[in-house]
């Protein structure tokens, strides 16, 4: 009898800034559950070596740069920043090189399922194939205290980017399942590892 593999179902895994994405995400992998981080990919792209980077500093020129040959993030920012025609080159120069590698990433997984972390899943829509979202929600003063301790960042600057992101309500109108992330990380960890298990026996991401 021969078996053939089954491809993994995907998990989209979101929240706002703050709620505790990466430290979920971080847990499951400890299961050996293979995660794509949308961030992460929207980072490898651009790095050196890639060929969009040598296609940025080509169009915008070698300002774009470091001295070593890495991104500039802010003067490419600054590039952009008051130049929608700019901005639009740039996103379709870069959005289908993410995608492409996000879903490389994903296609090369062997656990059970994976996940595809994505702060804003539910504000592109774009879901990449995902068969459940599971939301990692969390209340704004905690939202905000945590964010600004990890980035040191100033509660204006978190409440910006907070009316930028979908609301709780949005996030929760798409979700499969909640973790509400209120408590230690103890909490968090004991929360991922009953879905984990839950996961498990689910086939195609459906009970
Ligand atoms: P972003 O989208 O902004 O990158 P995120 O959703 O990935 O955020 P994390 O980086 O996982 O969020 O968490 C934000 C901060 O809060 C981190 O410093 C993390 O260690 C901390 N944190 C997360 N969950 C808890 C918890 N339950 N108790 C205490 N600290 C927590």
């Amino acid at each position: 009898m021969s078996h053939t593999p089954v491809a993994p179902w995907i998990l989209g895994l979101t929240g706002g800034i703050g709620s505790g994405k990466t430290a979920a995400a971080e847990r499951f992998a400890t299961f050996g559950i293979h995660v794509v981080d949308a961030d992460q990919a929207a980072r490898w792209v651009v790095e050196p070596g890639q060929p969009a980077l040598a296609q940025l500093a080509a169009h915008f020129g070698a300002g774009v740069l470091t001295p070593e040959g890495h991104l500039d993030r802010a003067a490419l920012r600054a590039r952009i920043f008051a130049d929608a025609g700019e901005r639009r080159w740039l996103e379709a120069l870069l959005h289908p090189l993410i995608g492409r590698a996000i879903e490389r990433s994903l296609a090369s997984a062997t656990s059970p399922y994976a996940i595809y972390a994505s702060p804003l899943l539910v504000e592109t829509g774009q879901r990449r194939g995902a068969q459940r979202v599971l939301v990692i929600d969390v209340p704004e003063a905690l939202q905000l205290a945590r964010a600004q301790q990890r980035d040191g960042a100033s509660e204006a600057q978190v409440r910006a980017i907070l009316a930028a992101q979908a609301s709780r309500a949005q996030r929760l109108a798409v979700a499969d399942d909640v973790i509400v992330n209120d408590r230690d990380l103890a909490w968090l960890h004991h929360e991922v590892d009953r879905l984990h298990a839950f996961y498990l026996s689910l086939a195609g991401g459906h009970s």
